[in-house]
């Protein structure tokens, strides 16, 4: 006799950001009950390998920045200050492991039923778990949401690749390499070198093209990569690729040792390699396909305007969508959605809701570099192409922040902080800003409110400088 299935107003499997998001709002607002299948740590990618650890990592560096900032300022601070990675590293994993209970005791008090296994489609309305402990169960509902997010790549075709290790395996480092390389121009891979070199690690990055960040303003691309160089990163531009890595000693990274070789023929010994060569969304194990979900060509799950894949009752949100993979974006896709499917007939939501849904446009972010970029809405390319040139008008200012007064002349020309807004139209619509310099992450967030309103350049000059801050120049701009 075929197993009866456990039922369900709503199963999400992944319980990353999006799922979380969508599960805890069905359940903790609107009363669905719900069970939540997650087959890793509770979090998902941003609370283990990705935005907090990145983030405490990126403080940890900051502190190392300031203790060279303090000299300047007259603070007596030694030269080579040591410091113990492996404790630091060891405090930080303490932290993940914090926020892994903190995600499980809010899904149990808002009467998630939590279960820790590999989900896989069995029908349209079924999913079957294989539990950890090597036991499986059945479960149905109406409407089923994939939240499986995504895992980093390494190359194909290269011998030796897996020699190296992905942003994953960044956070296992507990011994910090000598010489280190990183592959890749995206923001992981600018974040992670930024820190390495922050904290005195010879860092080598290897990009195809001139610049990194290449989906960024112009502005932000040729500033931020002179900035790394500056700084001693060795970039290695217009990169051909390799045609092999050597592995020339195993061990701890302070004991490992590659060799690199690329297609030119040319070689470079380092103590660890980091791919951040992108992102595959995660469903082989889930197969949605077998069910006729559609898949993009790159095997992301194709999903409408509402979050609706192409069989009726399975949704998708988040990274396995590759719609602008961030946190934040994950988890308001899926409360969007818990509202749409769960809150029209319940006393907390409304009729309302009917047609909830995420905007994605004007979506702010930050690259947690060494400064920090800001940036929302669209380049100045981007903008001519659409408005065409003479409906596109471009303030841009560069100056070093105050905060670098006492510091000699020629360590204050590698410290630019630049500003730039992209307005359209006789009315100067902001459809762009890009900020790069100290703070720009925390100011980009208000900034982000004005701009999503539909903020004019005239808004901004009217509104009263702040003094002595760095933000103040984005409502000065000439
Ligand atoms: C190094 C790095 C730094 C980042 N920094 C930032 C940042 O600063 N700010 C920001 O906004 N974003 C950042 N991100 C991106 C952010 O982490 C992701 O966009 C976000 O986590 C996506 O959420 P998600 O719910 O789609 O997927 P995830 O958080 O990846 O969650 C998916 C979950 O599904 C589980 N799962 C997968 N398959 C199955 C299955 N078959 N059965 C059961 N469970 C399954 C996985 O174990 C996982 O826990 C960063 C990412 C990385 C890699």
């Amino acid at each position: 006799m075929a197993p009866i299935p456990q039922e369900y107003d709503f199963i999400v499997i992944g319980g990353g950001s999006g799922g979380s998001g969508a599960a805890r709002r069905a359940s903790g607002w609107y009363g669905a009950k719900t069970l939540l299948i997650e087959n890793g740590r509770s979090g998902g990618t941003c609370v283990n390998v990705g935005c907090v650890p990145k983030k405490i990592t990126w403080n940890f560096a900051s502190v190392s920045e300031m203790l060279k900032d303090g000299v300047h300022y007259g603070y007596d601070i030694p030269q080579g200050i040591k410091f113990n990675f492996a404790d630091f590293k060891k405090k930080r994993d303490d932290d993940v492991k914090r926020l892994n209970a903190a995600y499980e005791r809010n899904w149990s008090r808002e009467n998630i039923d939590l279960v820790h296994g590999t989900a896989i489609f069995k029908s349209t309305n079924e999913v079957e778990v294989t539990e950890k402990d090597g036991g499986s169960a059945l479960y149905s509902a109406p409407h089923i949401l994939i939240a499986t997010g995504g895992y980093p790549v390494l190359p194909k075709g290269i011998p030796g690749a897996e020699h190296g290790i992905s942003s994953d395996g960044f956070f296992d480092i507990e011994e910090l390499p000598k010489k280190m390389a990183f592959v890749g121009a995206g923001y992981i891979a600018v974040e992670l070198a930024g820190v390495m070199a922050a904290i005195g690690v010879e860092v080598h990055m290897f990009i195809r093209g001139e610049t990194f960040l290449r989906n960024f303003d112009p502005m932000v691309q040729h500033t931020l990569t002179q900035r790394y160089e500056d700084a001693g990163i060795v970039i290695h531009k217009n990169h051909k690729g390799f045609k092999e890595v050597v592995n020339l000693k195993d061990g701890k990274p302070g004991e490992k040792s590659l060799k690199l070789i690329g297609e030119d023929g040319t070689e470079l010994e380092v103590n660890e390699l980091l791919w951040a060569i992108g992102r595959n969304p995660e469903i082989e194990q889930l197969d949605p396909a077998k069910v006729g979900v559609g898949l993009k060509p790159k095997g992301h799950i194709k999903v409408d305007e509402y979050q609706n894949t192409s069989v009726k009752g399975i949704y998708a949100l988040g990274d396995v969508t590759g719609q602008a993979e961030l946190t934040p974006v994950a988890i308001a896709a899926g409360r969007a959605l818990s509202n749409r499917l769960f809150g029209v007939k319940h006393p907390k939501g409304g009729e309302h809701l009917a047609n909830a849904k995420l905007d994605y446009s004007n979506i702010p972010t930050v690259v947690f570099a060494h400064p920090t970029v800001g940036t929302i809405g669209i380049t100045e390319p981007q903008a001519i192409d659409h408005y065409g040139k003479d409906n596109v008008k471009v303030y841009h200012t560069r100056f070093t922040s105050m905060f670098y007064d006492f510091h000699p002349a020629e360590e204050k020309k590698l410290s630019p902080t630049e500003y730039k807004l992209v307005c359209e139209g006789p009315d100067e619509r902001i459809v762009g800003m890009h900020i790069l310099g100290p703070g720009s992450d925390e100011i980009m967030q208000g900034f982000g409110v004005a701009v999503k309103m539909g903020a004019k350049k005239r808004d901004f000059d009217s509104c009263v400088a702040i003094h002595p801050t760095n933000a103040e120049e984005l409502v000065t701009l000439k």
